[in-house]
């Protein structure tokens, strides 16, 4: 350790007043500095020499103040950090200094009556659905890592997941009532964001303010069965999947359609799977499961399994093996895969489809998550799994799906602006002038911040 990072070190712990929570094992320290990047080749090469300097983990917004008004008056880094589970290096330092873990900061404070519940940022998303349940209510949408996965590290570097179907995505529909933000400033300010001013701080990656608290809105709870359906072709497995994800008729919460070749890798579950066919995963109402089981079987459909869901714990758990969970799994079978985030036509995805098909067969294979859009329409979204070769190749495919009108988030690149979910008023920008003057928070993630002249 240097004498000028020892004598910053110190400098924490006296604003801490808790030497224990102030980390500097270099093991520790680079482990906290990770997260999920790996599963982009792209980002693996970039990314996987950049560490923090120190660890530190508030366990009060009074604390998170101290800290920044330490690093803000010496001009250190400080990146916010959740439970480390995003997939672009998004919570990786790229300029050392300070990796705020708020893990800490885990309560979840009350369930309020109208189903709003208060949350530190660090709570687990398991724990928000857990406790909303035994209200009477439940997440609106949660990622597959939601047994890991904090709720501020959500609202920082998330999108959508099991439930958006129904609920669209975390940034749809008022799901997010509040928060409130610590800013980067001579004094660190808390300020509480409510209806658009959300916006300024969702999927800003940590860029423009450490979320400290969260008012996130749910939905009444119900009673969920699981159930897998296998199809001979992907065609007819994606048409009636169409039809229950897009009909009103439907309660679910989770309808995700797969080529035959990614299910193959699912082994812990292979007794549900069924060898050279495509699969619907579903997370419908209980009430439901027999009319579906009956409407799949009429069109051709094999049920493979069929159970009640008993919350979080219910083993096998289809959730683990959607949204981005396919990825892993996929990449544990054959790591020469990786994947991208499309979003296809609703009215032409299977000429889409059978374009990417005729271009690149099973380089690309189809993982299709159903969700709302901001407009209320379910829509055919996607993480399909491919094959990686170049990082030449990669840049041909993403073109080649904007050419036919698929639309791609890149997840391998390390910017907000990149991964897709930058808003084109650019409210996160101007949110991070006012509340960042310095270019502190996570720099180098947000690439259209360019610090002011006068302002170190
Ligand atoms: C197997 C797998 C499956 C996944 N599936 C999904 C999915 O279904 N849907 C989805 O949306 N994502 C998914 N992800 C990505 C990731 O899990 C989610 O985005 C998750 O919500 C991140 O939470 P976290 O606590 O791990 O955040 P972290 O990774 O710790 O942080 C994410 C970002 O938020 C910032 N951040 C963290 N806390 C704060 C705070 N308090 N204030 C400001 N900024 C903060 C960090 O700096 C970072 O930029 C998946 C990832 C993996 C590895």
């Amino acid at each position: 350790m240097t004498p000028t990072l020892s004598t910053f070190v110190d400098d924490l712990k006296q604003v801490i007043g808790d030497a224990d929570r102030v980390l500097t094992n270099p093991a520790t320290v680079a482990r906290l500095s990770r997260d999920f990047y790996w599963y982009s080749p792209v980002l693996k090469q970039l990314l996987s020499d950049k560490v923090g300097d120190v660890v530190v983990q508030p366990t009060s917004v009074d604390e998170i103040c101290a800290v920044l008004r330490l690093c803000h008056d010496q001009g250190i880094a400080v990146t916010a950090r959740g439970a480390g589970t995003g997939n672009y290096g998004q919570a990786i330092p790229l300029q050392g200094g300070v990796v705020l873990d708020l893990a800490l900061m885990d309560a979840v404070e009350c369930i309020h009556p109208d189903g709003i519940a208060i949350c530190q940022p660090g709570a687990k998303l398991s724990l928000i659905e857990n406790e909303g349940r035994r209200h009477g209510w439940e997440l609106r949408c949660y990622p597959s890592t939601v047994a890991k996965a904090s709720v501020g590290g959500f609202l920082g570097g998330g999108s959508g997941g099991i439930g958006s179907v129904a609920h669209g995505g975390l940034r749809d529909f008022n799901t997010v009532r509040a928060l409130e933000v610590v800013t980067m400033e001579p004094e660190p300010r808390v300020i509480k964001h409510e209806g658009d001013a959300i916006h300024e701080i969702l999927h800003a990656w940590g860029t423009n303010g450490i979320i400290s608290r969260i008012w996130l809105c749910l939905t009444p709870a119900v009673e969920w069965a699981q159930c897998v359906v296998a199809f001979p072709s992907f065609n007819e497995a994606f048409d009636f999947s169409e039809q229950i994800a897009t009909s009103n008729h439907w309660t679910k919460r989770l309808v995700t359609t797969f080529e035959s070749l990614i299910t193959a890798s699912f082994s812990p579950i292979r007794n549900i799977i069924t060898p050279d066919k495509a699969h619907i995963f579903f997370m419908i109402a209980a009430a439901q499961l027999e009319e579906l089981q009956l409407a799949a079987k009429a069109v051709g459909g094999e049920i493979t399994f069929a159970a009640a869901y008993e919350g979080l714990r219910t083993s096998p758990l289809l959730s683990d093996y959607t949204w981005n969970h396919t990825t892993l799994w996929a990449m544990k079978t054959d790591n020469t895969l990786t994947y991208l985030q499309c979003g296809f036509s609703p009215t032409t995805a299977r000429s889409q489809f059978s374009q990417l098909k005729a271009r690149y067969g099973d380089d690309f294979l189809f993982h299709i998550e159903f969700m709302k859009n901001s407009d209320g329409l379910v829509v055919p979204g996607s993480i399909p799994v491919v094959r990686f070769t170049t990082a030449e190749r990669l840049n041909e495919m993403i073109d080649f799906c904007r050419e036919i009108g698929v639309t791609v988030a890149n997840p391998h690149v390390n910017n907000v602006e990149g991964g897709g979910r930058y808003r084109q008023d650019h409210i996160q920008l101007q949110a991070k002038r006012k509340y960042d003057p310095k270019g502190l928070l996570n720099p180098g993630k947000m690439a259209s911040y360019l610090v002011a002249e006068d302002a170190n």
